[in-house]
C-alpha cells in the first residue's frame, strides 16, 4: 500500500515537534500537533461547510485539500496513505453531520473527509477541557462516540514506537511509511502526556493550553487574539469603540489589554 521506501519520523520534545519526512530532506520544527494543524488548515473550507452548515463536501474539492496538505508537509501533492473504508461509520457520521448519505466515489475521499473530521472530533472531546472547538458543532452526536475510535486504532498500527533521548531527556519517536498515521500519532503523545488541546477558530492550528489556564480561546498568535476580540466586542464597530475607550483610560498608553479582558 504505502509507497517506496519512504520513512516519516515524529520526535516528540515535550512540547515541541519534530517532523522529517524522508521525502523532504529536511526538519519541520514546532510546538506539538505540526502535522494535524497542517491538516486543518489546509481541509479547513470544507471541514466549516460541513460542522457549520451540514453541507456535503464534493469529491473534488477535498482531493484538492488533500493534495495541499501532502504539498506543505511532503514537497508533494501525492496522497500517501490508503484510506481507511469504513462505509458504515462513514456514512452514518456524514448522515448525521449533513442528513444525507455521501455518494461513493472511486478515488476513496470520502473516507478521508470522514477521517479528518473523526480527528477534529476526537482532539476537541479528548483534549479539550471547554471544547472550544466544538462550540461550532451543529450536531456533537457524533463527537466523542466510541466507533470514531475505529480510525484512531487502525491509523496507530501504522506507525511505529522507537525510544531515543534528546537534549538528556528520555523520550521516543514514531516512524511511519506514511503520513496520516502521524497526525494519529499526533494525538496519542497528548494522550499519553495528558495535555489539554483545542483547535483555533480563527487559523485552525491545534494550540496546546498552558496548565495554569484552560480558558485560552484562541491559538495566542496577534491576528487570532485580535480576531477573538473582534468577535467577543460584536464586529470590527465594537471593536473600535472598544479599543478606543480602552486607550483613553490607559491615559493613550499603548500594549497589552488586561488579562481579564484578553481571555475568552
Ligand atoms: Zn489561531
Amino acid at each position: 500500500m504505502e509507497k517506496k521506501e519512504s520513512l516519516n519520523l515524529l520526535i516528540y520534545d515535550r512540547e515541541y515537534e519534530l517532523f522529517f519526512s524522508s521525502r523532504q530532506q529536511k526538519i519541520i520544527y514546532g510546538k506539538n500537533f505540526i502535522l494535524c494543524s497542517a491538516l486543518f488548515r489546509n481541509l479547513y473550507v470544507i471541514i466549516e461547510d460541513v460542522l457549520r452548515d451540514g453541507k456535503m463536501p464534493a469529491a473534488a474539492a477535498v482531493e484538492d485539500a488533500l493534495r495541499s496538505f501532502y504539498r506543505e508537509v511532503n514537497q508533494d501533492d501525492e496522497i500517501l496513505d490508503m484510506p481507511i473504508t469504513a462505509w458504515n461509520l462513514t456514512s452514518k457520521m456524514l448522515y448525521w453531520l449533513c442528513g444525507s448519505d455521501p455518494e461513493p466515489d472511486e478515488q476513496g475521499m470520502v473516507f478521508y473527509f470522514a477521517e479528518a473530521l473523526g480527528l477534529y472530533g476526537l482532539i476537541v472531546t479528548w483534549l479539550d477541557p471547554w471544547e472550544v472547538a466544538g462550540g461550532q458543532v451543529n450536531s456533537k452526536k457524533w463527537l466523542g462516540d466510541e466507533e470514531n475510535n475505529f480510525f484512531f486504532r487502525k491509523r496507530c498500527r501504522q506507525f511505529h514506537v522507537n525510544p531515543t533521548v534528546i537534549n538528556k531527556q528520555f523520550t521516543y519517536y514514531h516512524d511511519s511509511p506514511g503520513i496520516l498515521p502521524l497526525c494519529w500519532a499526533e494525538l496519542l503523545y497528548a494522550l499519553q502526556q495528558k495535555q489539554k488541546a483545542s483547535i483555533c477558530l480563527y487559523c485552525n492550528n491545534v494550540y496546546l493550553f498552558p496548565s495554569n489556564n484552560y480558558q485560552k480561546g484562541n491559538c495566542g498568535q496577534p491576528a487570532c487574539r485580535r480576531a477573538n476580540l473582534i468577535q467577543k466586542h460584536g464586529g470590527i464597530k465594537g471593536y473600535n469603540a472598544w479599543e478606543a475607550e480602552r486607550k483613553k483610560n490607559s491615559s493613550g498608553k499603548r500594549g497589552r489589554p488586561r488579562k481579564s479582558q484578553t481571555n475568552r
